[in-house]
């Protein structure tokens, strides 16, 4: 699936991965300006994580990078959206 064919959001998916990204992200933690939403397969807008820039896309610590800073965390895409989604639902908000 290539970006120019995703289908575009609804807005209940919108809605989903904006409040997504207000959340720290879910590897290091921070709060800092920029978050970005993570689809773990690309299109599906309710499996998606808040990382910040250097741990989604990072070319040592990100995701799609070397995954440095996951190594680190002990984090998976699969816990990473265990943990959000607890944080959303749960209310176990930290
Ligand atoms: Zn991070
Ligand atoms: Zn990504």
């Amino acid at each position: 699936m290539q970006s120019k064919n995703k289908k575009p959001m609804t807005r209940f998916e919108r809605a989903h991965v904006e409040q997504v990204k207000a959340l720290p992200c879910a590897v290091c933690g921070t709060e800092k300006e920029g978050r970005e939403a993570h689809e773990m397969k690309q299109g599906l807008y309710f499996i998606v994580i808040p990382l910040c820039p250097d741990c989604h896309r990072g070319h040592r610590n990100g995701w799609h990078g070397q995954k440095a800073m996951w190594n680190v965390m002990k984090k998976t895409e699969e816990l990473c959206l265990h943990e959000t989604l607890t944080k959303l639902y749960g209310g176990a908000v930290c």
